[in-house]
C-alpha cells in the first residue's frame, strides 16, 4: 500500500485546523487505497494550536505532529516536514484551506501517470492591491531573467512530491531557504494543474509587506549571482565613460590652456561614484552577509516535541 504524507506547517492556526481536519478526513475517505499520514508542523504557535493538533492525535493516529521550539518560518518548518515524513509521496498544503484538498485527488492522480513534482498554479492572484500584483509581475520579471532556472508565477508551496523529489529537497540544507527555488532547482518531471484560490476565512495571513520583500531578496540572493555581475557591468561602463572624459579635459587642457571651471561637473562626477560604489558594496555586502550566517552551520530548526508514528531517522541537522 503507497503511504501519502500531508504536511502542513502552521503557525498560528488553532481557529483553522478543525475545518482543515475535516475537510482532510473526507478526502481520506475518498481514496482508501492509500495509507495516510496527516504531519503537523507546529512552527512555534503562540496560540492553541499545538493543543488542538494534540487533541487531534489522541482520536486519530494518522495525526502526526512535530513542534518546533520557536517560530523558524514556513520555510524551515517545511523542511522539518521533509525529514520526518514517512510517504512515498508529500503533499504540502497550508492550514488556512486556501489551497483546496479536493484538488489533491488531481495530484494524486498524475503522481500514478508517473509525475515526479505535481504542483498547483493560481489562476489569478485573488484579492490584492494593483501596486502588489505590479511588483510581484516585475519580480517575476527580473527573477527570470537573472536566473537560469525556472521560476514560476502564480505558483505557491501547493504541491505533491515523489519521494525522490523529498530527498532531493532533504539535501539543499542552507539556512536561507528559498523553498520555491529548491522545487525548480531540483528538476525531475513536473507537472501542473490549474486551480482558483480562494481567500483566507480564519485568521490573518502571517506575510506582511516587508515580509514579502525580504522573501523576495532572499529569492534573488539565493538563486543568482546577477546583482553581483550588474555592479561589475556598471562599474566597466563607467569606467569607460571616465575614460573618455579624462581624454577631452587632457587635450582641451593642453589645446586651451588650464582654466579652472567645472564645478558642477565635478559635484556630479564625485556624488554619482559615490552613489555607484555604495550602491555594489551593498550588493557585495548582502552576499557576504549570506555567506557569514550559511557558515555558521546552524541547524536549521529545533524539535522541541514529536508525536510521530515510528521513529523516523531524521537527518540530525
Ligand atoms: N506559516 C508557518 N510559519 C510562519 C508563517 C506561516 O508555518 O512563520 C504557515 C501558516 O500557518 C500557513 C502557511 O504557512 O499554513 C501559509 O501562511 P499564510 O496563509 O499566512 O500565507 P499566505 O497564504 O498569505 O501566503
Ligand atoms: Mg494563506
Amino acid at each position: 500500500m503507497k503511504r501519502v504524507t500531508i504536511l502542513v506547517p502552521c503557525y498560528n492556526e488553532e481557529g483553522s485546523l478543525p475545518e482543515l481536519y475535516a475537510e482532510l478526513c473526507k478526502l481520506i475517505g475518498q481514496h482508501p487505497a492509500y495509507e495516510w499520514e496527516m504531519l503537523f508542523v507546529n512552527d512555534g504557535s503562540v496560540d492553541g494550536t499545538l493543543e488542538k493538533i494534540r487533541q487531534l492525535r489522541e482520536e486519530d493516529h494518522r495525526v502526526c505532529y512535530i513542534d518546533l521550539s520557536r517560530n523558524f518560518g514556513k520555510e524551515n518548518a517545511m523542511l522539518a516536514g521533509f525529514d520526518h515524513a514517512r510517504g512515498d509521496c508529500v503533499v504540502i498544503m497550508d492550514a488556512d484551506l486556501q489551497d483546496p484538498p479536493s484538488l489533491i485527488s488531481d495530484m494524486l492522480k498524475a503522481w500514478e501517470d508517473g509525475y515526479d513534482d505535481v504542483y498547483a498554479q493560481r489562476r489569478d492572484r485573488g484579492k490584492e492591491s494593483w501596486l502588489r500584483k505590479q511588483m510581484s509581475l516585475f519580480y517575476y520579471w527580473l527573477l527570470d531573467k537573472s536566473s537560469r532556472y525556472e521560476i514560476l508565477r502564480n505558483v505557491g508551496d501547493f504541491r505533491l512530491l515523489d519521494r525522490k523529489c523529498v530527498e532531493a529537497i532533504k539535501r539543499l540544507r542552507e539556512t536561507h531557504r528559498y523553498t520555491k527555488g529548491m522545487f525548480s532547482w531540483i528538476g525531475y518531471k513536473k507537472k501542473e494543474l490549474v486551480f482558483d484560490r480562494g481567500d483566507r476565512t480564519k485568521g490573518k495571513s502571517h506575510y506582511s509587506f516587508f515580509k514579502l520583500i525580504a522573501l523576495a531578496m532572499e529569492g534573488i540572493t539565493s538563486f543568482t549571482i546577477a546583482p553581483l555581475r550588474f555592479a561589475t557591468i556598471l562599474g566597466l561602463i563607467i569606467s569607460l565613460f571616465a575614460f573618455v572624459y579624462m581624454c577631452y579635459f587632457l587635450v582641451k587642457t593642453l589645446v586651451v590652456g588650464d582654466v579652472v571651471q567645472g564645478f558642477p561637473t565635478l559635484i556630479i562626477v564625485v556624488l554619482f561614484l559615490g552613489g555607484v560604489q555604495l550602491l555594489s558594496i551593498g550588493i557585495i555586502g548582502e552576499y557576504i552577509g549570506r555567506i557569514f550566517i550559511e557558515t555558521k552551520k546552524r541547524p536549521i530548526y529545533l524539535v522541541n516535541e514529536c508525536g510521530l508514528n515510528e521513529e523516523t531517522p531524521a537527518d540530525g541537522h
